[in-house]
């Protein structure tokens, strides 16, 4: 026999949800609020997969009398502002090359990533999402980004992809992410950012509180342990 709650949840969902009493029982059910579970969101482009590098080689083949800007001269995370400040039709020429075909499935895991996604998720008490915002240009991109997860991580890792435009939007303890600046609806995203260190946010500061991730050969399972508590 279900508890009569359980009973109310599945027969009248609506009236329940409705109730704000019972609404903060349905929530608090839920394992990642009862704080047993960590819930691990991991960019993709910059933290799994080297878009940068796979950029500046697909950019040289293309435009191979144009100049270009070295990985380590990179600033800001807009790739095609600073080519666009370089030389102002070199941003047009930037973002063709994301837009084309294959950009996203043929880019190279970052070192160690793969190796780091998959031992997270068999870690106890631990879920892990690839969380990834495609480009507006969708021919290709999400399509692409589902491929690539296949492709590295395997085919049941797909249930495990997110695409949004808003990461604010979705809960989770933590954010790794290369993205200094990560703004939405939600003033106040449930997760922490950990910024992950990629050539054009390295020469930026953090406030004390915040926290980088060099690689994926620095200390992960030490921030992951450090939110558990
Ligand atoms: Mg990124």
């Amino acid at each position: 026999m279900l508890p009569f709650s359980t009973t109310r949840l599945l027969g009248r969902g609506k009236t329940l949800l409705c109730d704000p009493f019972k609404r903060i029982c349905v929530n608090m059910s839920s394992s990642s609020a009862s704080g047993k579970r960590l819930r691990v969101l991991i960019d993709m482009d910059g933290v799994l997969a080297d878009f940068e590098g796979g950029f500046l080689k697909k950019y040289r083949a293309r435009y191979p009398d144009e100049p270009y800007i070295t990985l380590e001269d990179r600033r800001g995370f807009w790739v095609s502002k600073q080519y666009g400040q370089l030389k102002s039709d070199l941003c047009e020429k930037a973002i063709s090359i994301w837009r084309s075909k294959d950009f996203f499935i043929d880019l190279e895991p970052l070192p160690g990533g793969v190796e780091a996604v998959k031992e997270m998720a068999k870690m106890d008490d631990t879920d892990v999402f690839i969380c990834t915002s495609p480009i507006k240009y969708y021919k290709h991109c999400p399509y692409e980004k589902y491929a690539w997860v296949e492709k590295h991580l395997g085919h049941d890792f797909l249930d495990q992809v997110i695409l949004t435009r808003d990461k604010t939007l979705i809960s989770g303890d933590i954010l790794i992410d290369d993205k200094p600046d990560i703004l939405g609806v939600e003033p106040k995203p449930t997760w922490e950012h950990i910024l992950f260190t990629a050539c054009h946010n390295k020469h930026v500061s953090l406030s004390p509180s915040q926290k980088r991730l060099m690689s994926w050969s620095d200390d992960w399972k030490a921030m992951l342990d450090s939110k558990r508590q």
